[in-house]
């Protein structure tokens, strides 16, 4: 577990501030009233700063998406917030993630989880989020590069896959590789997409719950 970095935590506080904020102004699906303390934990933990390029660090704590190069973003602390929470770790989860980007999700989930894949498909940021993600302390991730529309078979079942970019359906592969009981979040549309959650229940079927607007750079796959 890497050390607490204890640099900007007064910046930290007020982004969670923020988060909470934002996660009373949006209409959420009944029954999630709170965002999970163990998820706020984690993202108060994490320095967001170390995971943007050195001319956005200013900005690093704002809830905002920022853009991180080769057109890509990390995104807003609030998505992740809720994202991870959708996810339902613990600390025995392995977890998948397609669009590693930054590699700031990557970080947030491994304080939260036994061990993240995570696929990303540019090499330029892959390399750059695995360089962050060393100097983050993070000895529980495993990065490579490629496409995550088929995800990543030899490692799979995932308790957990999460998607930070938007594909116009859902990979099958990722609803094949989520392990009974196990929880898929992804962005599903064109433009503008629903933030979805995919249960896989204990006899293997899949139930879709759509939870509220989101907008995430586009999947794209490898030609
Ligand atoms: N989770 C990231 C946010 C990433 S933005 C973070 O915390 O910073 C989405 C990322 O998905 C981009 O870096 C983009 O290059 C990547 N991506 C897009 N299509 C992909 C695919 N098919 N497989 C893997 N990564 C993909």
């Amino acid at each position: 577990m890497p050390a607490t970095d204890t640099t900007r935590d007064g910046e930290r506080r007020r982004m969670l501030k923020d988060i909470r904020a934002a996660f009373a102004r949006t209409d959420m699906p009944f029954g999630l009233d709170e965002l999970d303390p163990r998820v706020m934990a984690a993202l108060a933990d994490v320095p967001r700063h170390m995971f943007v390029p050195a001319e956005r660090r200013a900005s690093a704590y704002r809830d905002k998406p920022l853009p991180i190069g080769l057109g890509q973003t990390i995104s807003q602390p609030f998505i992740v917030a809720l994202m991870t929470h959708l996810l339902r770790l613990d600390p025995a989860s392995r977890v998948l993630e397609i669009g590693t980007g930054s590699g700031y999700q990557a970080a947030v989930l491994s304080r939260l989880a036994a061990h993240v894949y995570t696929i990303e498909i540019v090499a330029t940021l892959a390399k750059l989020a695995a360089e962050a993600l060393a100097r983050f302390g993070a000895t529980n991730v495993t990065a490579r590069v490629g496409d995550g529309y088929g995800g990543w078979p030899s490692e799979a079942p995932f308790d957990a896959i999460i998607v930070t970019a938007a594909p116009d359906h859902v990979p099958p592969a990722l609803v094949e590789q989520l392990a009974r009981g196990g929880r898929l979040v992804i962005p599903v549309g064109i433009e503008e997409q629903s933030l979805m959650v995919i249960e896989k229940s204990a006899d293997g079927t899949a139930r879709t719950t759509t939870i509220v607007p989101v907008r995430f750079v586009p999947l794209t796959r490898e030609s």
